[in-house]
């Protein structure tokens, strides 16, 4: 039962050949057999998941019901979830209960979503192995030894490893596609101001969107159609019309210009990844697609200056974390600035520290425009590289990651090292294009993902790519030993 997709189990519930409580019962049992050898869950959400459950059970019996009620999911705990633990990971907010709900985890409820709990994440989502968590690391369902991949580890090991059918997760410079790809899933990060950020705690505000994470390009579309759409509490949300992007899936792939941009089949590609990704555009091309290279002439430049923009409004996002309002709050502080001080020294980690510090510096007088504005103008460049490319394809193909997920603990690793992870992800958000991982087969036991990078508001030709490889392939439907 726990390996279905969101449409068996829909049906199966309206045949009431299983009733969501009986099903909400199977995936809380699977957590608390399964969670203690992964850590993905920092709450579990039990007795008001049985509520929900027994809710959409009345919703079914009424006919009163959408593709998702009645399915259990889980979300990232980067959201804020009215009445339940927020606490982005952080010691910061480890006693936070967030006093409203985040727009896009609002949208799945009112659809009839069960919630099985948060998720465990990299701090503050800063990170690419979730080692950065107050709460411990991850482990990958594929290997318990190494890392799920980060800032969303923990949605990734969970739905890896059927303890969920589908998650939510964040993604500003990799979070959602690069753990896909270490865990075998199907991640998208749609256009930015796709789905509504209220609600969802800020790093990077002008990079960061939601998205969904699932075994199949099918279900990921499913759980997009109810995430998306305008926001008017949402400034940056965009007014286009949210399209069925189920609707498409099985559009033939006849005809469709996939661009292979050459600095992405670059020295950090490593052997076993490249291989894979060449089978699959042998598989694409079978199906009818086109193969183009195209040059992204500035993608070098992606980290760099992602790593100034991404530290520069995290700097300013985390000022309010400051032991006055809300969240972790020092003992005995003897005036304002130690309460300051010690709150915030205390209560974040190393890594969103490091942050905060090169973001306050970037942003100094003196260098902002040698550092923050520079890197703003590097942006508008891979923008327009980007913009080029699409008046020649469709769509843009890539690794997700130049290598497979890694040792948890690889203390040869210097941040530098961790942050080129994401050379392949970042470009995506800092032009705010939608971008899908999706699983490609394996090396040396490991999964590895595939990127497909398409124009403003084309997710549904991401999915439908996706869903169409899926449909000759069944990289997606392997289950991780042992769960
Ligand atoms: N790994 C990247 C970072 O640490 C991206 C994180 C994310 O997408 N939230 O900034």
């Amino acid at each position: 039962m726990h390996t279905k997709s969101i449409k068996e189990l829909s049906k199966l519930l309206h045949k009431k050949t299983i009733s969501c409580v009986e099903l909400t019962k199977i995936f809380l049992e699977r957590m608390e057999k399964y969670d203690s050898k992964l850590n993905s869950f920092i709450t579990v959400t039990d007795e008001l998941a049985l509520i929900q459950a027994k809710n959409a059970d009345k919703r079914i019996a009424e006919n009163k019901t959408t593709p998702l009620t009645g399915i259990p999911i889980a979300h990232k705990d980067l959201f804020c979830t009215k009445d339940i633990k927020t606490s982005c990971g952080s010691k910061i907010l480890d006693n936070f209960i967030s006093p409203y709900e985040a727009t896009m985890t609002n949208k799945l409820k009112q659809a009839g979503m069960i919630l099985l709990g948060k998720t465990n994440m990299d701090e503050f989502a800063m990170g690419s192995s979730n080692e950065n968590s107050f709460y411990g690391h991850v482990c990958n369902p594929w290997n318990l030894q190494n890392v799920p991949g980060g800032s969303s580890g923990g949605s990734a090991a969970a739905v890896a490893a059927y303890l969920t059918p589908v998650a939510t997760g964040t993604d500003t410079g990799g979070s959602i596609r690069q753990p896909a790809s270490y865990c075998n899933l199907t991640g998208i990060k749609p256009t930015y101001g796709r789905i509504s950020r209220f609600g969802m705690v800020a790093f990077a505000s002008s990079l960061d969107q939601a998205g969904p994470m699932a075994t199949s390009a099918e279900d990921a579309a499913i759980l997009l159609n109810h995430m998306s759409g305008f926001d008017v509490q949402d400034s940056t949300s965009m007014q286009e019309p949210v399209l069925d992007y189920t609707a498409t899936l099985n559009n033939s792939l006849k005809g469709v210009t996939i661009g292979l941009p050459k600095e992405y089949f670059d020295e950090n590609l490593t052997t076993g990844v490249a291989v894979k990704i060449d089978n699959v555009l042998t598989e694409l091309e079978r199906l009818g697609a086109k193969l183009k290279e195209i040059t992204l002439p500035h993608s070098k430049l992606s980290a760099p200056a992602y790593y100034i923009i991404a530290p520069a409004e995290c700097s300013s996002n985390l000022a309010r974390f400051d032991g006055v309002r809300y969240g972790y709050r020092c003992k005995n502080p003897l005036d304002l600035e130690d309460l300051y001080a010690r709150s915030r020294g205390e209560g974040f980690g190393d890594e969103v520290k490091r942050r905060i510090m090169v973001g306050t510096y970037a942003l100094s007088s003196g260098y902002y425009d040698a550092y923050y504005l520079k890197a703003q103008k590097i942006r508008r460049l891979i923008a327009d590289d980007f913009k080029r490319a699409y008046e020649d394809v469709d769509i843009i193909l890539s690794p997700t990651t130049p290598t497979p997920s890694f040792a948890i603990g690889n203390s040869s690793q210097t941040p530098i090292e961790m942050y080129l992870n994401d050379i392949y992800t970042i470009p995506a958000n800092l032009a705010g294009l939608p971008a899908l991982s999706m699983p490609a087969g394996f090396t040396e036991g490991l999964p590895i993902g595939v990127q497909l990078i398409g124009n403003y508001f084309k997710e549904a030709n991401l999915l439908n790519i996706a869903h169409q490889y899926q449909q000759v392939t069944d990289w997606h439907q392997q289950i991780p030993e042992g769960f």
